[in-house]
Protein backbone atom coordinates (compact mmCIF):
# COMPACT_ATOMS: atom_id res chain seq x y z
CA UNK A 1 0.00 0.00 0.00
CA UNK A 2 1.16 3.32 -1.11
CA UNK A 3 2.24 5.34 2.25
CA UNK A 4 0.78 9.03 2.51
CA UNK A 5 2.90 11.82 1.63
CA UNK A 6 2.72 15.12 4.07
CA UNK A 7 3.95 18.05 3.27
CA UNK A 8 4.76 20.63 6.11
CA UNK A 9 4.89 24.30 5.77
CA UNK A 10 7.01 26.54 8.51
CA UNK A 11 9.83 24.73 10.10
CA UNK A 12 10.12 26.07 13.57
CA UNK A 13 9.54 24.48 16.71
CA UNK A 14 6.20 22.61 15.64
CA UNK A 15 6.79 21.97 12.37
CA UNK A 16 9.99 20.74 12.57
CA UNK A 17 9.22 18.24 15.66
CA UNK A 18 6.09 17.19 13.62
CA UNK A 19 8.13 16.49 10.30
CA UNK A 20 10.85 14.66 12.12
CA UNK A 21 8.04 12.80 13.60
CA UNK A 22 6.48 11.77 10.51
CA UNK A 23 9.79 10.21 8.93
CA UNK A 24 10.37 8.36 12.53
CA UNK A 25 6.73 6.76 11.45
CA UNK A 26 8.23 5.92 7.96
CA UNK A 27 6.66 8.41 5.69
CA UNK A 28 7.79 11.14 3.54
CA UNK A 29 7.70 14.71 4.22
CA UNK A 30 8.18 17.74 1.83
CA UNK A 31 9.70 20.54 4.63
CA UNK A 32 9.10 24.54 2.63
CA UNK A 33 10.15 27.59 4.95
CA UNK A 34 10.94 30.61 3.93
CA UNK A 35 13.81 30.72 6.02
CA UNK A 36 17.00 29.35 4.33
CA UNK A 37 18.58 28.71 8.07
CA UNK A 38 15.45 26.71 9.04
CA UNK A 39 15.84 24.96 5.63
CA UNK A 40 19.44 23.70 6.15
CA UNK A 41 18.63 22.74 9.31
CA UNK A 42 16.00 20.27 8.31
CA UNK A 43 17.59 19.30 4.86
CA UNK A 44 19.16 16.21 6.16
CA UNK A 45 16.36 14.89 7.84
CA UNK A 46 13.57 15.04 5.27
CA UNK A 47 12.79 13.38 2.38
CA UNK A 48 12.70 17.04 0.42
CA UNK A 49 13.22 20.48 1.80
CA UNK A 50 13.11 23.69 -0.27
CA UNK A 51 12.97 27.59 0.55
CA UNK A 52 9.87 28.65 -0.22
CA UNK A 53 7.29 31.48 0.36
CA UNK A 54 4.42 29.67 0.91
CA UNK A 55 1.90 32.63 -0.18
CA UNK A 56 3.12 32.48 -3.80
CA UNK A 57 0.58 30.24 -5.66
CA UNK A 58 2.61 29.50 -8.24
CA UNK A 59 5.50 28.26 -6.08
CA UNK A 60 3.13 25.57 -4.62
CA UNK A 61 1.89 24.78 -7.92
CA UNK A 62 5.14 24.00 -9.18
CA UNK A 63 6.29 21.82 -6.16
CA UNK A 64 3.13 19.51 -6.77
CA UNK A 65 1.77 20.30 -3.59
CA UNK A 66 -1.45 19.47 -4.48
CA UNK A 67 -0.13 15.84 -4.79
CA UNK A 68 0.33 15.58 -1.51
CA UNK A 69 -2.01 13.49 0.59
CA UNK A 70 -2.03 16.18 3.91
CA UNK A 71 -0.41 19.96 3.71
CA UNK A 72 0.21 21.14 7.83
CA UNK A 73 0.76 24.77 8.23
CA UNK A 74 3.01 24.83 10.69
CA UNK A 75 3.40 29.43 10.46
CA UNK A 76 2.22 30.81 13.34
CA UNK A 77 3.72 34.05 14.74
CA UNK A 78 2.83 35.82 10.77
CA UNK A 79 -0.98 35.11 10.96
CA UNK A 80 -1.41 36.46 7.42
CA UNK A 81 1.25 34.33 6.48
CA UNK A 82 -0.40 31.11 7.56
CA UNK A 83 -3.81 32.31 6.11
CA UNK A 84 -2.73 32.89 3.08
CA UNK A 85 -0.75 29.42 2.78
CA UNK A 86 -4.15 27.78 3.89
CA UNK A 87 -6.03 29.81 0.99
CA UNK A 88 -3.90 28.83 -1.67
CA UNK A 89 -3.60 24.99 -0.46
CA UNK A 90 -7.07 24.25 -0.28
CA UNK A 91 -7.43 26.94 -3.71
CA UNK A 92 -5.00 24.31 -4.97
CA UNK A 93 -7.14 20.68 -4.03
CA UNK A 94 -4.53 19.52 -1.40
CA UNK A 95 -7.15 16.57 0.38
CA UNK A 96 -6.24 17.76 3.60
CA UNK A 97 -4.89 20.78 5.20
CA UNK A 98 -4.37 20.88 8.50
CA UNK A 99 -3.25 24.41 10.30
CA UNK A 100 -2.11 25.52 13.69
CA UNK A 101 -3.63 28.30 14.96
CA UNK A 102 -2.18 31.04 17.63
CA UNK A 103 -5.38 31.74 19.07
CA UNK A 104 -9.12 31.59 19.06
CA UNK A 105 -9.49 33.94 16.24
CA UNK A 106 -6.91 32.88 14.36
CA UNK A 107 -8.41 29.26 14.70
CA UNK A 108 -11.79 30.63 13.53
CA UNK A 109 -10.50 32.30 10.45
CA UNK A 110 -8.71 28.89 9.67
CA UNK A 111 -12.26 27.36 9.92
CA UNK A 112 -13.71 29.60 7.68
CA UNK A 113 -11.76 29.13 4.97
CA UNK A 114 -11.98 25.43 4.82
CA UNK A 115 -9.33 24.50 6.67
CA UNK A 116 -9.98 20.10 7.58
CA UNK A 117 -8.53 19.97 10.91
CA UNK A 118 -7.40 23.58 13.18
CA UNK A 119 -4.71 22.34 15.95
CA UNK A 120 -3.98 24.53 18.89
CA UNK A 121 -0.64 22.88 20.23
CA UNK A 122 0.30 25.95 22.79
CA UNK A 123 -3.35 25.68 24.05
CA UNK A 124 -3.98 22.05 24.26
CA UNK A 125 -0.43 21.53 25.65
CA UNK A 126 -1.15 24.10 28.35
CA UNK A 127 -4.56 21.73 29.48
CA UNK A 128 -2.27 18.79 29.19
CA UNK A 129 -0.25 19.94 31.66
CA UNK A 130 -2.35 21.20 34.35
CA UNK A 131 -4.14 18.02 34.04
CA UNK A 132 -0.73 16.54 34.86
CA UNK A 133 0.38 18.56 37.26
CA UNK A 134 -3.04 18.16 39.31
CA UNK A 135 -2.89 14.11 38.72
CA UNK A 136 0.80 12.67 39.34
CA UNK A 137 -0.26 9.76 38.49
CA UNK A 138 -1.74 11.07 34.70
CA UNK A 139 0.29 10.09 32.37
CA UNK A 140 -1.96 10.56 28.94
CA UNK A 141 -5.72 11.17 28.64
CA UNK A 142 -8.41 11.23 26.06
CA UNK A 143 -11.77 13.37 26.03
CA UNK A 144 -14.30 10.76 24.56
CA UNK A 145 -17.34 13.40 25.37
CA UNK A 146 -18.02 16.94 27.37
CA UNK A 147 -18.40 13.48 30.21
CA UNK A 148 -16.36 11.22 29.73
CA UNK A 149 -12.77 10.60 29.34
CA UNK A 150 -10.01 7.71 29.03
CA UNK A 151 -7.09 8.52 31.61
CA UNK A 152 -3.53 6.46 32.03
CA UNK A 153 -2.57 6.11 35.44
CA UNK A 154 0.10 4.56 36.55
CA UNK A 155 0.16 2.45 39.43
CA UNK A 156 1.89 3.46 42.57
CA UNK A 157 3.96 1.29 44.69
CA UNK A 158 1.25 0.67 47.44
CA UNK A 159 -1.44 -0.79 44.62
CA UNK A 160 1.25 -3.01 43.89
CA UNK A 161 0.04 -6.85 43.54
CA UNK A 162 -3.66 -5.93 43.95
CA UNK A 163 -6.01 -7.62 41.72
CA UNK A 164 -8.68 -5.80 39.89
CA UNK A 165 -11.04 -7.37 42.40
CA UNK A 166 -9.51 -6.04 44.88
CA UNK A 167 -8.82 -2.45 43.05
CA UNK A 168 -12.80 -2.59 42.19
CA UNK A 169 -12.88 0.58 40.38
CA UNK A 170 -16.55 -0.43 38.53
CA UNK A 171 -18.67 -0.89 41.81
CA UNK A 172 -16.78 1.96 43.83
CA UNK A 173 -16.54 4.29 41.69
CA UNK A 174 -18.24 3.77 38.42
CA UNK A 175 -15.14 3.49 36.47
CA UNK A 176 -13.98 0.88 34.28
CA UNK A 177 -9.95 -0.78 33.79
CA UNK A 178 -10.31 -1.51 30.11
CA UNK A 179 -6.38 -2.77 29.83
CA UNK A 180 -2.99 -2.80 31.97
CA UNK A 181 0.14 -2.35 29.97
CA UNK A 182 2.91 -4.24 31.77
CA UNK A 183 6.64 -4.36 30.43
CA UNK A 184 5.44 -7.86 28.96
CA UNK A 185 2.71 -6.98 26.78
CA UNK A 186 -0.83 -5.08 27.22
CA UNK A 187 -3.73 -7.18 28.96
CA UNK A 188 -6.73 -5.86 27.35
CA UNK A 189 -10.03 -5.86 29.14
CA UNK A 190 -8.33 -7.31 32.33
CA UNK A 191 -9.96 -9.67 34.40
CA UNK A 192 -11.07 -9.50 38.29
CA UNK A 193 -7.74 -11.65 38.95
CA UNK A 194 -5.45 -10.12 36.91
CA UNK A 195 -2.90 -8.12 39.01
CA UNK A 196 -1.57 -5.02 38.83
CA UNK A 197 1.77 -4.06 39.70
CA UNK A 198 4.52 -1.52 39.85
CA UNK A 199 5.27 -0.03 36.52
CA UNK A 200 2.53 -0.99 34.92
CA UNK A 201 -0.06 1.28 33.83
CA UNK A 202 -3.92 1.15 33.75
CA UNK A 203 -5.94 2.39 31.14
CA UNK A 204 -9.13 3.68 32.51
CA UNK A 205 -12.98 4.37 31.18
CA UNK A 206 -15.19 6.66 32.93
CA UNK A 207 -17.13 9.93 33.88
CA UNK A 208 -14.53 12.87 34.50
CA UNK A 209 -16.31 12.41 38.34
CA UNK A 210 -15.72 8.57 38.59
CA UNK A 211 -12.12 8.94 37.65
CA UNK A 212 -11.30 11.70 39.92
CA UNK A 213 -12.53 9.88 42.80
CA UNK A 214 -11.16 7.04 42.09
CA UNK A 215 -7.60 8.70 41.70
CA UNK A 216 -8.49 10.53 44.92
CA UNK A 217 -9.38 7.76 46.59
CA UNK A 218 -7.29 5.03 45.69
CA UNK A 219 -4.49 6.56 43.61
P1 LIG B 1 7.06 27.89 16.03
O1 LIG B 1 6.42 28.57 17.21
O2 LIG B 1 6.56 26.51 15.78
O3 LIG B 1 8.57 27.97 16.04
P2 LIG B 1 6.94 30.08 14.15
O4 LIG B 1 5.72 30.80 13.76
O5 LIG B 1 7.90 30.81 15.08
O6 LIG B 1 6.51 28.70 14.75
O7 LIG B 1 7.79 29.62 12.87
C1 LIG B 1 7.18 29.28 11.72
C2 LIG B 1 8.15 29.07 10.56
O8 LIG B 1 7.39 29.42 9.39
C3 LIG B 1 9.39 29.95 10.55
O9 LIG B 1 10.53 29.14 10.34
C4 LIG B 1 9.17 30.90 9.36
O10 LIG B 1 10.36 31.16 8.63
C5 LIG B 1 8.20 30.11 8.49
N1 LIG B 1 7.39 30.97 7.63
C6 LIG B 1 6.72 32.09 8.00
N2 LIG B 1 6.09 32.63 6.93
C7 LIG B 1 6.37 31.82 5.86
C8 LIG B 1 6.02 31.82 4.49
N3 LIG B 1 5.26 32.79 3.95
N4 LIG B 1 6.50 30.82 3.70
C9 LIG B 1 7.26 29.84 4.20
N5 LIG B 1 7.64 29.78 5.49
C10 LIG B 1 7.19 30.75 6.33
Amino acid sequence: MKKNQYAVIGLGRFGSSLSKELIKLGYEVLGIDKDEEAVDEMSSELTHTVVADSTDEEVLKSLGVRNFDCAVVAIGDDIQASILTAIVLKDLGVKMVVAKALSELHGKVLNKIGVDRVIYPERDMGIRVAHQLVSPNLLDYIELSKDYTIVELSVPKRLCGLSIKELDPRAKYGCSVVAINKKNGVIIAPMATDVVNEKDVMVIIGTNDQIEEFEHEVI
